[in-house]
């Protein structure tokens, strides 16, 4: 960071710089027009006062006006200009440069950058306004005729316009620092186009044979194409700075006219304003137009990185034309290389058959409905891989209501899709583990209660007959004792198996507990239900032959009770027990129904 000078320190110093370049420009300015009939293109300390006053703080003005006031009084007393005018100049002076100031800092809290448009109109009024308000005070304290007015005038607007320009722009690039950090190319870019420039513009007015005032133009043109508002201001401060002489001097296109001094000097005066107010505007307009293409090259390049944080493409089709757009990160989600030509017909190709039917039938529908859409389906990648895919899209309308395009976003949903998948099988499985009896694999107590629940629901809403028939190993206790509990197990599961395949698909076995087993006949009248529980009793007493026919015999007791309007599963269980004491009690290896 820069020391900042003490405030009377600075004082001194603007004041001190105002006075000596005003001095300068003005001795030189007033000296040039001595030989050439009095008459100058333009007041170059005009534009030197007013980039000072831009430039410097608030706090030194008046003493830069004070610097001012002297240089332009000495200036003038020293070309020999008789004291009164010279005061009435410098107070000419004064006015215009305050009044330019005000101006400037009316809409532009800040020195002005010349870098927009608006920016270069509100300088270019603050000139002209000020050049008007000058020249009518030195008009009206001198007594000045019309033309001295008009002279007058024009020579401090061109001065404003062409000087204080590039002195700004020039002091704010070194004040900044930004001159250090130019990469060296650009700084041997304006050198070598500002001297071709003055190299032409000296080579045009060196000659008056032919009127080749515009090929300065050309050049100029072409600065502040490459060069932006510095190059605009700069060559034609060059261009000014060399027709102003070489047209003084009597030499170029425009001294070599035939016409009087004055004319010649009001036509080079408005070839000047001419070039600077094509050229400014046009600089300012192409700095506004690449600072818009840099943000929007910057906002893409976000979008890109953002789409490709996300895993998430974008897609375009064009209902006119009937073409389809990809974002890199949509074809890096199809597996494609970015930029390969992909038409509608080769995107859906990427679908499986089933989902490219149905994803351009999505797309159809949107175009008729106009509705936003999401769609997921399946692609294959140009690899092979199989990918889940989520779209979203939403119709584009033109200015006049007509569908011109589908916009959509693509999301590979792989992962998400899978997890999904593991995390329903999982818990399907858990489901099922809870439902389900380890020993026999069939429904466990838990869910036969609750199966036999929803049968009673069944029942009592339409009244169809539902029997339940439990039953019990006979004996098992022996079982257990003279073979082992193994063996019983394996009884356990013989009976389980065997009771399971003598019912009907609609029917349902459960292990109810120990070696007790419940089965939930649907549909059955008693007589049915008797004839099946007799069929399991059988299955499970006989078996001589069958596959699973190893280990100790075993038999089982049945009770069976059909469903008589009871409020709850156990008390119609219940009933099926009674049933099944009676069974043992009288016998076992029997069935009986309940009362
Ligand atoms: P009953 O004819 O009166 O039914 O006589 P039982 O000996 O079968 O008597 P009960 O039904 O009361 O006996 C049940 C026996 O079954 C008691 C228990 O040791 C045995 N048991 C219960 N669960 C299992 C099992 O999972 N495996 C084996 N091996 N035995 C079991
Ligand atoms: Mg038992
Ligand atoms: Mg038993």
């Amino acid at each position: 960071m820069k020391r900042p000078l003490p405030p009377k320190v600075e004082t001194l110093f603007w004041s001190l710089l105002t006075a000596l370049g005003y001095f300068l420009l003005a001795s030189l300015s007033l000296y040039a027009t001595k030989g050439a009939d009095n008459i100058a293109a333009v007041w170059p300390p005009s534009g030197y006062l007013l980039a000072m006053l831009l430039l410097m703080p608030a706090r030194a003005r008046a003493g830069g006006m004070g610097g001012m006031a002297a240089a332009s009084l000495g200036a003038n007393l020293l070309a020999e200009t008789p004291l009164w005018p010279s005061i009435a100049f410098t107070i000419a002076n004064v006015c215009e440069g305050l009044l330019a100031l005000w101006l400037v800092n009316r809409h532009e809290r800040a020195v002005p950058t010349f870098m927009a448009t608006r920016s270069v109109v509100n300088f270019c009024f603050a000139a002209l306004a000020a050049s008007i308000a000058s020249a009518g005070v030195a008009a009206l304290l001198t007594g000045g005729s019309f033309e001295f007015f008009r002279s007058w005038m024009t020579t401090v607007a061109l001065g404003m316009l062409i000087i204080a320009p590039p002195v700004v722009m020039l002091a704010r690039l070194a004040e900044s620092g930004l001159l250090r950090h130019t990469n060296r190319a650009t700084i041997v870019e304006s050198v070598v186009m500002l001297t071709i420039t003055a190299a032409v513009t000296a080579a045009c007015f060196s000659q008056s044979g032919y009127p080749v005032t515009f090929i300065p133009c050309v050049a100029v043109v072409a600065c502040s194409y490459r060069l932006g508002p510095f190059g605009a201001a700069g060559s034609v401060l060059i261009v000014a700075i060399i027709t102003s002489w070489a047209t003084g001097r009597g030499l170029g296109p425009i001294a070599g006219m035939e016409a009087r001094p004055e004319v010649i000097i009001l036509f080079l005066q408005f070839y000047l304003l001419t070039l600077l107010g094509s050229a400014l505007p046009l600089a300012a307009l192409l700095v506004g137009r690449q600072r818009l293409a840099k943000r929007l090259e910057q906002s893409n390049r976000w979008l890109l990185q953002a789409e490709a944080a996300a895993l998430v493409g974008h897609w375009r089709v064009d209902l006119i034309r009937w073409t389809i757009q990809w974002s890199d990160q949509a074809y890096r989600i199809h597996g494609v290389e970015p930029g390969t030509a992909m038409t509608v017909q080769s995107s859906l190709d990427l679908y499986i058959p089933a989902d490219a039917a149905r994803m351009r039938a999505t797309l159809e529908q949107a175009v008729v409905t106009g509705a936003p859409f999401e769609y997921q389906g399946q692609i294959i990648r140009a690899d092979d891989e199989v990918r889940d895919i989520v779209s979203h899209g939403s119709i584009e309308y033109s200015r006049g209501g007509k569908p011109i395009g589908i916009f959509g976003t693509i999301q590979d949903v792989t992962e998400s899709v899978e997890n999904a998948r593991m995390l329903e099988a999982a818990r399907s499985d858990a489901e099922a583990a809870a439902n389900t009896d380890a020993l026999t694999g069939l429904p466990n107590r838990r869910h036969t209660l609750a199966f036999l629940e929803r049968a009673l629901i069944g029942a009592r809403e339409n009244g169809a007959p539902l029997a339940v028939a439990v039953f019990d190993i006979d004996h098992f206790k022996r079982i257990n004792d003279v073979h082992g509990h193994g063996v019983g197990d394996e009884v356990i599961r013989r009976v389980a198996h065997r009771a399971k395949a003598s019912l009907r698909e609609e029917d349902m076995v459960g292990r109810f507990g120990g070696e007790e087993f419940v089965c939930i006949l649907r549909r059955s009248s008693a007589q049915a239900a008797e004839l099946v529980a007799e069929r399991v009793r059988q299955a499970i007493e006989g078996g001589h032959g069958r596959a699973d026919d190893a280990g100790p015999p075993a038999t089982v007791s049945i009770g069976v009770a059909v469903f008589a309007g009871e409020t709850s599963a156990e008390a119609l269980l219940q009933r099926a027990d009674e049933a099944l004491y009676v069974a043992k009690r009288e016998g076992r290896n029997r069935l009986r129904m309940a009362a």
